[in-house]
């Protein structure tokens, strides 16, 4: 696998492939890769030449710095794990390079912003938005990946896509999970054994709604809910949020809610100073 450090050397790698006129599929991640991450460089080596991925902890993206700074960083792991899963090239830049001055653009995705994830990461989609455009005027793929575990950033990419017409095809894939349903996520590493069995009744929250929507019950009405937060609680969970919507629009759906259309119920908690996020997504 070639990694490559700088822009000189990713250009360079890009021109042979160009030359021979092959397809280049890029995975964008922040490291600390697990199986969900690898599941992405699976899906591109099937359906392209070359399999790019790039690991940036983008400090844009974070609008907490105590964040950023906990960000685990899990270089030599992630090489190996992409070299055994025999991904063509490893793109890992470093930041001054990326942004050499304090970025002036600002990119704004409307109401997208002022739900769930956006409104509580203020400037968090502008970030994401900023370094997946720069990547993609890098790479110049023909395809790019990226997992429903963070349906709201898919919807982001998708619009960026779409109304600044970057000629490439946005390939979603499913939440890859632990056996115990929770999804994975770099941010897992830092919770404790026990936290991580208590996570998994984030999984099973979002199962436990779907039920009920299955049964035509509304799950937010207080007979549900209390017991929901309750349970949650009792394992040192806390809720941010906790949303029901129309996985396409991602706008808040209200009961009844209609058949037609794919539901996607969309948690972010904490546990342990951890953020976490998940979502199901179907149809009654
Ligand atoms: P990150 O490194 O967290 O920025 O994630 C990089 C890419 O991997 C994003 O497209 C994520 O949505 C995706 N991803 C993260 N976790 C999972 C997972 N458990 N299953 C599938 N894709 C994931």
């Amino acid at each position: 696998m070639q990694i490559l450090k700088d822009i000189e050397s990713l250009q360079q790698w890009l021109s042979e492939i160009k030359k021979q006129q092959k397809t280049i599929g890029f995975v964008p991640t922040m490291g600390a890769l697990h199986e969900g991450h690898l599941a992405l460089i699976k899906a591109s080596k099937k359906q392209n030449d070359y399999t790019l991925c790039s690991i940036f902890i983008n400090p844009t993206q974070f609008n907490n710095s105590e964040d950023l700074a906990r960000y685990p960083r899990t270089e030599q792991k992630d090489s190996q794990m992409l070299q055994n899963v025999q991904c063509d090239a490893l793109f890992m830049p470093q930041a001054q390079e990326i942004y050499p001055n304090q970025n002036v653009l600002q990119l704004s995705f409307g109401y997208l912003e002022t739900l769930m994830e956006g409104k509580f990461r203020p400037g968090h989609f502008a970030g994401v938005g900023l370094i997946v455009s720069k990547l993609f005027h890098l790479v110049q793929p023909q395809r790019a990946y990226f997992g429903q575990k963070d349906l709201q950033q898919c919807a982001v990419i998708q619009c960026l896509v779409q109304e600044l017409n970057f000629p490439l095809e946005v390939i979603i894939c499913p939440t890859i999970r632990e056996p115990n349903g929770l999804a994975m996520s770099s941010r897992n590493q830092r919770l404790s054994e026990e936290a991580q069995q208590k996570a998994t009744q984030i999984y099973q929250t979002l199962l436990n709604i779907q039920i009920l929507i299955e049964q035509q019950q509304n799950p937010l009405e207080q007979q549900h809910l209390t017991p929901i937060l309750k349970h949650l609680t009792q394992n040192d969970i806390t809720i941010e949020y906790l949303e029901i919507v129309d996985a396409q629009t991602l706008l808040s759906l209200e009961y009844p809610y209609p058949k037609q259309i794919t539901i996607a119920v969309c948690i972010a908690a904490y546990l342990e100073e951890v953020r976490l996020i998940d979502n199901i997504l179907f149809k009654h």
